[in-house]
């Protein structure tokens, strides 16, 4: 399978830095329920369902990896890997990876520095607490850094899909950050409110996606959650046992 597209300046093809395969669930404190069906993330189409057949289209990323839902959670990812003030590109790599790029990932250290103040622009995103101020802050990324919408099929190797960037071969933070507010308009477009949020435990800086209607999520984690529910309950002891030791 070749999903590639062609780095600018880079003589050596490489991936299209638009796909994604489909991850598993990034959100184990809350279970996926119905409000999470519809919308146009559903993979539609011939080998959505990726083992009907043969063929390369139907291996599972010839559709369900161009979802938008796919797409947000390798946003998530990506400004979580790039958090920190000297993110490795060797960590940037992995995740992207994990998220189907095609091989060779040859970020450089530049490449990186870039993309991280894209992932910066893309916190505020995350940060938003309600849909009207997502909106606000995705319209202006939108406006100050994404070009016209268009559609392209990498030269026949994907299905068509959008794109925000100005071209295939745009730098890897521009990519990042269009096909980002791609998928985060989409989201937001679909289910009317913030399409993700930032982890509430304090000292962790992860952000994460959220999809439809179930009980708000606080946590990026299982493990945040449960921290934080034992730091409470603690608390609660403690005050119980000072209350009685009065
Ligand atoms: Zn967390």
């Amino acid at each position: 399978m070749s999903f590639q597209g062609r780095y600018r300046g880079n003589p050596k093809p490489i991936n299209t830095r638009y796909i994604g395969r489909v991850p598993s669930p990034d959100d184990p404190t809350r279970p996926a329920g119905p409000g999470a069906s519809g919308g146009p993330r559903r993979p539609a189409g011939p080998g959505a369902s990726g083992d009907s057949g043969g063929s390369a289209r139907s291996a599972g990323d010839w559709s369900t990896r161009h979802s938008v839902l796919a797409t947000a959670r390798r946003t998530a990812a990506l400004v979580n890997a790039l958090a920190g003030d000297r993110p490795d590109p060797a960590g940037v790599a992995a995740v992207l990876r994990a998220h189907g790029e095609a091989e060779p990932l040859d970020l450089t250290g530049d490449d990186v520095t870039a993309m991280r103040a894209a992932a910066d622009l893309l916190r505020e995103v995350f940060a938003a607490e309600h849909a009207d101020a997502a909106a606000v802050v995705l319209n202006r990324l939108l406006r100050e850094h994404t070009g016209p919408l268009r559609l392209t099929s990498h030269g026949g190797t994907t299905p068509w899909h959008p794109h925000l960037d100005h071209d295939d071969n745009a730098p890897w933070d521009e990519w990042l950050l269009a096909s980002s507010c791609m998928a985060l308009t989409v989201l937001l477009w679909d289910d009317q409110l913030p399409p993700g949020g930032s982890c509430a435990s304090p000292g962790c800086r992860n952000v994460f996606i959220t999809r439809g209607s179930g009980p708000e999520r606080r946590y990026c984690s299982r493990r945040c959650a449960t921290r934080e529910r034992v730091a409470a309950h603690r608390r609660s002891r403690a005050a119980r046992s000072a209350d009685g030791s009065r």
